[in-house]
């Protein structure tokens, strides 16, 4: 039986690697960049105005008030957009807007609201406030110079780096291309929803758990339909789902019962198993396969043991496979409002629930088969083997939504 680290340490060395692709940027949010992206200009790209009003030169109205107005010749109007040819000089100043070039021979921008114009007359303008020099003014190249690293491989693309990109006019990027995942459940017991249960058959649940894990990972997924325990069944439903995909992660079939056929039938076809069980709980029959370059996530089939080794064990391989550096699920410090007890000889990875203030509390019931708790919580705690966490420790919650 493996250790947690060491079953991950397997699996994300043993991973081969992707191709990569040009994508457009409006598909790009939440992909990984596969290379350095660097800021091909200045941003801004140019001086420019914050505010609608006046481009002054900032010693002509420093004495300028409501009182004390300063009257200024208006030589022209620049809109964004447009630039403005000429300069300003002493007594003069421009109309501007948010976004319009700075002309030259200006240094501040009056806003509109501290100046007084007649509307017939717009070649004069009254100033009935100081500026400073340079306020309201926008620096060419304040807020990124050209040639910054702005994403580093292996980064995910968010909106606002998406938005950061837009900007410098990058209208594609290159990432590594996303794994397609298959996704089974076996069982005789299971069925479809929507079906009618006979005696002993239960609604199958894994899938709808996990296909939207493993979109938000990055799958391609691909669903299957149910498959009974069965030895050859079992086996082309893995053929069928190898054929088409990069992974497939089952669920059930993986432990010690005759009726298990996961592992047995991955071997007829060819795939080699790498280990079998993690010192975890729940989750502890999982399996990983080797079939050339694809792999098999055998994961059990008790819903809570589905989804806490997904998320240790396929989430990070569906993500370092597209070249992520951030595998892990995210981390939220807490401090529990109840004691935690964990007297078994395996990690157990408890359902907690925690509110806005940190506050963790156990989310109910922790049998791997009850959904109850999964449904009340929102993260894991880690709790250590013959470990005992009193009410008011500090912890730290593992979250996936
Ligand atoms: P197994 O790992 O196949 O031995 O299944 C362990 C337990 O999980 C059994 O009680 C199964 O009925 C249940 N189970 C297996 N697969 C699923 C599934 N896809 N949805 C809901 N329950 C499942
Ligand atoms: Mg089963």
């Amino acid at each position: 039986m493996l250790e947690l680290e060491d079953a991950l340490t397997r699996i994300l060395a043993g991973l081969p690697k992707l191709s990569t692709e040009r994508i457009s940027l409006n598909t790009a949010h939440r992909r990984f960049a596969a290379q350095t992206i660097i800021a091909p200009i200045d941003l801004p790209a140019f001086d420019n105005s914050s505010m609608d009003g006046y481009a002054v030169r900032a010693e002509d109205v420093a004495l300028a008030g409501v009182e004390n107005p300063v009257r200024l010749h208006v030589i022209g109007r620049v809109a964004a957009g447009e630039s403005f040819s000429g300069e300003i000089a002493s007594g003069e100043c421009v109309r501007i807007f948010t976004g319009s070039p700075l002309p030259r021979g200006a240094d501040a921008i009056v806003m509109q609201e501290d100046t007084r114009s007649d509307s017939n007359d717009t070649s004069e303008v009254e100033i009935l406030d100081a500026v400073k020099p340079w306020e309201n003014v926008r620096f060419h190249g304040e807020d990124v110079k050209r040639g910054t690293p702005l994403i580093q491989a292996g980064e995910r693309m968010t909106v606002g780096r998406v938005a950061l990109l837009a900007a410098m006019g990058l209208a594609e990027i290159e990432v590594t291309r996303r794994p397609r995942v298959a996704l089974i459940a076996t069982g005789s017991e299971l069925k479809e929803s929507g079906q009618r249960l006979e005696a002993g058959q239960i609604y199958e649940s894994n899938r709808a758990t996990l296909a939207p894990l493993i979109e938000s990972a990055g799958g391609v997924l691909k669903i299957f339909p149910i498959v009974p325990d069965h030895p050859t069944t079992t086996r082309n439903a893995l053929e069928h789902a190898f054929a088409e995909c990069d992974c497939v992660i089952t669920c059930g079939g993986v432990s010690v019962g005759e009726m298990d056929f996961v592992k047995s039938a991955f071997e007829a076809l060819g795939g080699k198993l790498d280990f079998w069980k993690v010192a975890i709980k729940p989750g502890k029959p999982f399996v990983l396969g080797e079939l050339g370059s694809k792999r098999l996530f055998g994961l059990p089939g008790n819903p809570i043991s589905a989804l806490v080794t997904f998320l240790l064990l396929a989430r990070p391989a569906i993500l370092h496979w597209q070249g992520a550096t951030e595998t892990g699920l995210e981390k939220h410090p807490g401090t529990l409002a109840e004691p935690l007890n964990n007297p078994g000889d395996r990690r157990h990875f408890i359902r907690v629930r925690s509110d806005a203030n940190g506050r963790v509390f156990s989310a109910g019931i922790q049998a791997s088969h009850a959904l109850s708790s999964l449904a009340n919580a929102n993260g894991l705690v880690d709790l250590p083997p013959h470990s005992h966490l009193p009410a008011g420790a500090t912890t730290t919650v593992l979250r996936w939504e």
